[in-house]
């Protein structure tokens, strides 16, 4: 039997980068879209209209608008060759589902007819999707329609029709991720706009925007078929770090290998079509490890269209015999992958809400949004944790220069300052002369362009990078509306209740607008100013203001994903409509069911491994070792210890890891099987993470040392060096 690996490691020379054909021309954007200059070609104005009127208004289309839009899609969708039509939503489990029907169906009189209705694009009823199950109460497995989310346009994909859609259940439950989003778009779009009317009457709406910096890991399509923890976990399980690790050469920006340029090259194009603006590529901290950015959007189009990049990153892999890697924590001792999310927010006059103005009142509405957000993660730092919280990325976090569990937030000097100055504005009425002076001197003087002084800082969290927040715990294979649903949630409950304490000033007390905004706004600072911290994460001082602090902490996902039983959170979301507590006690279950699969995967594989692989190899070589020392007693007869110390040695060193690894691995198990028998899912989940994951550990330990010791030409796995500087 020849070594897989050594057998991809010679293959590996002969893989040629693959072509594809090129056309970076910008009138590609979109192609594949059914975007707003096609709608008009395709519906008569009026429809056209209405369907614009329906979007913004978040209204159900009439049947006959319904049935004009679909005839359009129709014919625009045939024009471009596709024969089927989906509608593609996102799952809580798994990136996005889909089944796919042919246009075409059979009449009575057996003719076959394209046929496509305003009744199939409105909603669909997809069968049998293991997204309606999954959970172990029958809130899941209530089956559900898919309904077209008119935020967001429909697109080709291959030869299929996609028509972006919310996921629900025939009681009207959410079964999917972007529900709830649309939801807290909604109630912080509603917020949010009544308090821009503070400042600018023309405001009629407040969207919020996202650009999502998405991570990842790129490695040789054949090494990694030689990994079946790669495979089966999509990280590496076992492994020893090589001895060219991420800090010696300056990986950022160096340059990228032809076979990965290629691939990105196709990618960039693809997505130029699909309409998703991608703009940058480089090199990230770590070997083998890349970002794509677009240019931002507004959030619910810039989360369907990270779904959409991850899943063609994955299908044009293939096609380049490349393998990427979306998980957190692919490589331990490695610069893991995020997926940091900037967000702000935008009002109907093309105004960042979040960027400093032009003069004080637009500062003091900067202000305003800026230090309610603050307020509003202050009381949420629970929430924005179990937000981001994963089997997978939870290995990330709070390691190699990843932002750690803990949440806390950079601001940078420029605004400490202001905070502290507007910490001493007078109580109650403000006399004429201090409105000036703070007017003048104080927001009066806020920079239009804060320096982005946050390099020092990229490990921040969370962190206000100048004209927006950009939170850096969320996983690299995440949906990242859970984060962003969970933002807009807090943001906007803080936003009604800011309103609440201005106008109660404004009629009780008789104060004009300004004057109470500034009284409520410095009476806020003090609600926050523990989650600051501009220092650096993982000194000493920061381990000391965490501890003063008691900020909240969860060290493991059963922990962090607890929080959202909460009751704050669960009347943060049921007061909105953004999730009912049973659809949020859904949820809760499903993260604990993801936690509880992956590491028991995880387990599974590694003993797997363990077994078949290395134990196995390990004796293979132990049984070399042991012939030269029979053939060093041949020799030198009862002397031959002196001769052969070394080996004796090494042999004694292979023992002692494989029975290391025998041991640990029964252990591990039987804890999990015994783990197995606890009925109480939380209580199943906290023994994994307590009993169960310290294994993983313990056993890729020894299997580290024996790949140190093992000859090379039998080591079965690629190994570390390979998979991170062979392409
Ligand atoms: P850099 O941090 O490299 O200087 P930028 O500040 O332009 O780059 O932005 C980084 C990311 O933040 C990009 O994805 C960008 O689209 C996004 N971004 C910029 N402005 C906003 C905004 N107002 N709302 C949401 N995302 C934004
Ligand atoms: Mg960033």
């Amino acid at each position: 039997m020849t070594n897989l690996r050594l057998g991809s490691i010679s293959k590996l020379s002969q893989t040629q980068a693959v072509s594809f054909s090129a056309d970076q021309s910008s009138q590609n954007f979109r192609s594949h879209v059914f975007c707003e200059h096609k709608m008009r070609r395709y519906l008569t104005q009026e429809a056209y209209d209405r369907i614009q009127k329906a979007a913004i208004k978040g209204i159900p289309l009439s049947s006959n608008i319904a049935d004009q839009m679909a005839s359009a899609l129709k014919a625009w969708a045939i024009s471009m060759n596709a024969t089927h039509y989906t509608h593609w939503f996102q799952p809580l489990t798994g990136i996005t589902a889909e089944k796919h029907d042919t246009f075409h169906e059979l009449t009575d009189s057996g003719q076959m007819l394209e046929v496509f209705d305003g009744k199939k694009l409105v909603q669909n009823l997809p069968e049998d999707l293991p997204t309606a199950k999954g959970g172990e109460r029958n809130t899941f497995e209530a089956r559900g329609f898919a309904a077209w989310d008119l935020k967001s346009p429909p697109f080709i994909y291959g030869h299929t029709l996609c028509i972006p859609a919310v996921f629900v259940s025939y009681t009207g439950a959410a079964l999917d991720y972007k529900t709830p989003l649309l939801k807290s778009i909604r109630a912080l779009d509603q917020a949010a706009t009544s308090i821009c009317r503070y400042f600018d009457k023309n405001v009629s709406s407040v969207e919020a925007t996202l650009g999502w910096e998405q991570e990842y890991f790129i490695v040789d399509r054949q090494l990694a078929l030689t990994r079946p923890d790669i495979l089966l976990t999509g990280r590496t399980l076992m492994g020893h770090e090589p001895a060219r690790g991420e800090h010696i050469d300056g990986h950022y920006f160096s340059g990228i290998p032809n076979r990965v340029l290629r691939f990105m090259h196709e990618l960039e194009q693809e997505c130029h079509q699909l309409g998703i603006p991608v703009k940058t590529h480089h090199n990230e901290l770590a070997p083998h490890q890349f970002e794509l950015t677009p240019i931002f959007e507004e959030a619910n189009l810039a989360v369907d269209h990270n779904i959409l990049v991850m899943d063609l990153m994955n299908r044009l892999a293939e096609k380049h015999q490349l393998q990427i890697l979306l998980h957190e924590k692919p490589f331990k001792g490695i610069n893991g992958s995020g997926k940091h999310c900037n967000w702000s927010l935008t009002n109907s006059e093309g105004m960042n809400l979040l960027s400093p103005g032009k003069n004080p009142m637009q500062n003091l509405q900067f202000l305003s949004f800026f230090i309610n957000t603050l307020v509003a993660v202050s009381k949420h730092t629970g929430l924005l944790r179990a937000a981001t919280s994963s089997g997978s990325n939870d290995l990330r976090l709070g390691t190699e220069e990843a932002p750690p569990k803990v949440l806390s937030v950079f601001i940078g000097q420029q605004l400490t300052h202001v905070l502290e100055e507007l910490e001493h504005v007078s109580k109650g009425k403000l006399s004429p002369a201090e409105k000036t002076e703070l007017k003048l001197n104080l927001i009066g003087k806020i920079p239009e362009k804060l320096l982005d002084n946050t390099d020092l800082n990229r490990t921040a969290p969370l962190a206000f990078t100048g004209n927006k927040f950009e939170l850096r715990t969320v996983g690299a294979q995440a949906n990242c509306a859970q984060s962003i649903t969970a933002l807009n949630a807090m943001v906007a409950q803080q936003l009604i209740d800011f309103k609440d304490a201005v106008d109660r000033l404004v009629e009780e007390e008789d104060m004009k607008k300004d004057d109470a905004i500034f009284n409520v706004l410095r009476d806020q600072i003090k609600d926050f100013r523990d989650i600051l911290f501009e220092g650096e994460i993982y000194s000493a001082s920061w381990k000391e203001k965490l501890q003063k602090h008691q900020w909240f902490q969860a060290n493991d996902v059963p922990d962090a994903v607890g929080v959202l039983r909460d009751s704050a959170v669960v009347d943060l979301f049921d007061k909105l409509e953004v999730l009912n507590p049973q659809e949020l006690e859904v949820r809760y279950e499903i993260r604990i069911q993801a936690f509880l699969n992956r590491v028991r995967v995880e387990s599974r594989t590694l003993g797997d491994l363990i077994r078949n692989h290395i134990i196995p190899t390990a004796l293979k070589y132990q049984s070399v070792v042991v012939s030269n020392v029979g053939g060093f007693k041949t020799i030198y007869g009862d002397n031959f210890q002196e001769h052969a110390q070394e080996q004796m040695e090494i042999i004694e060193r292979l023992s002692r890891h494989i029975s290391a690894l025998h041991s640990g691995t029964r252990e591990m198990i039987e804890t999990r099987k015994k783990a197995d028998t606890i009925n109480d899912q939380t209580k199943r989940a906290k023994v994994y993470a307590q009993e169960v994951v310290p294994f993983l550990e313990e056993i890729r330990y020894h299997c580290d040392k024996l790949e140190l010791l093992v000859e090379d030409n039998l080591w079965p796995l690629a190994k570390y060096r390979e998979l991170l500087f062979l392409i």
